[in-house]
């Protein structure tokens, strides 16, 4: 933390949402296709071309806006803010300026400084551009202009400039990503570019009212670059202040490399844009009658599905914010347990082996080839003592390379756990019988080899032998 100054920050992030098209045109989104093929006239910017809203786009936005606790707008405005760049045919981009569709919202945080409420100044729809490419292919310096993401649908969330550490803006981010992928609005795929964030940066000595002067860095497009490109703009800018320097209200970019911000270009005023309505597109009006039929699909959110694990089925803060995280986990889990599996037992298979498979396997949960019914099955199989907790293990294993049910498992291997005395006895009077020296010490009173009579009769029993049974049986012999 600097000394001298306070920290400020805001951020803008830009998410890309998961239509199925394009936000004025039907054309399909695809990431990654040839250049130039998911096109028509709307997107090329052609003459003429009108652009028609996507109602899901819209119904998008109002699914954000309530889940941030936003104000949403009856009515909005899109606007023409015109500029002039090569992926940028029209001359503008249609955005939204003094009439946004949501407003006013807030996000709760955490960092090791504590809880804390950021504010959402607003939330508005607008269009993303194309993308240069610059190659050098065939014996010449090129830059083509590839139109395929140009009028994908963005929300740009702007906040207040209410954060005041990189940590903050970390955990704001973080909790604004883990937000929009749960609410399935934007795929949160961060190198591909859906989730990317300009992050506003000044500094004010403590005390002062008035904002300094900020800078502004652009599109930076994860988490540990958003910490490193603001560390490395604080610290410039406090030795800018420190020798008696201003800082320049400009456009900075961060060099991943370097792990610093250099200037772009002079900050844009709003005005340098010349927003105006777009004469193309009717003013949005949403009813509040659509407002509360999205309301009414809304999901849980994190934060509420961690407190409900804690308070209805008992679970510590540490799993239920693991198995919150991440929404098909969090239905995972949900699942195991209405198939009838102990909240905690479930909990501990998901955190641990299920998703050590699917890390291991690179795979997603839906492709999980154990079923929630399934480990509830095996952990019922634990429960009722037919097998140890040590051979669910292989059950388990089993279960994921075969896709079978515990059951099957249990009775095609013979993993049944052994409880009857009568086939316990046998194993334990041979290892006696093979290891006088230490049956001579445990009598001598060194306990602690009993945890070596304990290892051996489980392994010559290959772990089905039930641990209560042998320990009992054991000392029985053993004290004999
Ligand atoms: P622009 O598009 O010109 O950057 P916006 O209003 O869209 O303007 O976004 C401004 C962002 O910068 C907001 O997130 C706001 O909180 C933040 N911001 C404004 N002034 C400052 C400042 N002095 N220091 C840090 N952040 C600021
Ligand atoms: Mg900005
Ligand atoms: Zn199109």
């Amino acid at each position: 933390m600097n000394s001298k100054y306070e920290i400020v920050i805001g951020l803008e992030v830009h998410v890309q949402l998961t239509t199925a098209s394009k936000i004025f045109c039907g054309c399909p989104i695809r990431f990654g296709a040839p250049p130039n093929s998911q096109t028509c006239p709307v997107c090329l910017g052609l003459p003429g071309a009108l652009p028609v809203l996507n109602r899901q786009a819209v119904q998008m936005a109002i699914i954000a806006g309530l889940a941030t606790g936003c104000e949403i707008a009856g009515r909005s405005v899109f606007a023409r803010k015109n500029y002039f760049y090569p992926d940028l045919p029209k001359g503008y981009q249609i955005s939204q300026y003094e009439l946004p569709v949501c407003r006013q919202g807030e996000l709760a945080i955490v960092t090791e400084a504590g809880g804390k409420t950021i504010g959402i100044t607003r939330i508005h729809m607008e269009e993303d551009a194309g993308k240069l490419l610059h190659t050098e292919a065939e014996g010449g310096r090129y830059s083509q202009v590839d139109l395929n993401r140009a009028c994908t649908p963005l929300l740009e969330i702007v906040s207040e400039p209410d954060l005041r550490s990189s940590d903050e803006a970390v955990a704001y981010l973080k909790k604004l990503h883990q937000i929009v992928v749960y609410l399935g609005v934007c795929d949160g795929n961060l190198e591909e570019g859906s989730f990317r964030c300009d992050a506003n940066v000044s500094l004010r000595p403590w005390g002062q009212k008035e904002l300094g002067t900020r800078s502004e860095i652009k599109n930076v497009n994860s988490f540990r670059f958003v910490k490193q490109a603001i560390d490395y703009e604080v610290e410039r800018q406090a030795e800018l202040l420190d020798e008696g320097g201003k800082v320049t209200q400009e456009t900075r970019l961060f060099d991943p490399t370097a792990g610093t911000t250099r200037s772009m270009r002079g900050k844009e005023e709003a005005h340098d844009y010349r927003y105006f309505p777009d004469p193309d597109l009717v003013p949005l009006v949403i009813s509040r009658q659509w407002v509360e039929e999205v309301r009414a699909t809304l999901p849980e959110l994190p934060q509420a599905k961690v407190e409900r694990f804690i308070t209805e089925l008992g679970l510590p803060l540490y799993d239920a914010e693991v198995l919150a995280a991440e929404r098909q986990i969090a239905d995972y889990f949900e699942a195991c347990v209405a198939a009838g599996g102990q909240p905690k037992a479930c909990s501990n298979w998901v955190m641990g082996e299920v998703i050590r498979g699917l890390n291991a396997e690179a795979i997603d949960i839906a492709a999980c080839p154990v079923t929630p019914p399934r480990l509830a099955g095996m952990l019922q199989r634990i429960d009722d003592g037919t097998i140890s907790g040590k051979i669910a293990k292989t059950v388990f294993d089993e279960m994921w390379r075969s896709g079978q049910g515990a059951d099957a498992i249990i009775e095609a291997k013979g993993l049944r756990q052994v409880t009857d005395t009568g086939a316990i006895e046998p194993i334990i009077d041979a290892i006696i019988a093979a290891n006088p020296a230490q049956v001579e010490e445990y009598r001598s009173g060194k306990e602690k080899v009993f945890g070596f009579f304990v290892g051996q009769v489980m392994k010559a029993s290959k772990g089905k032998a039930n641990p209560a049974a042998v320990n009992e049986l054991l000392l029985k012999k053993l004290k004999a």
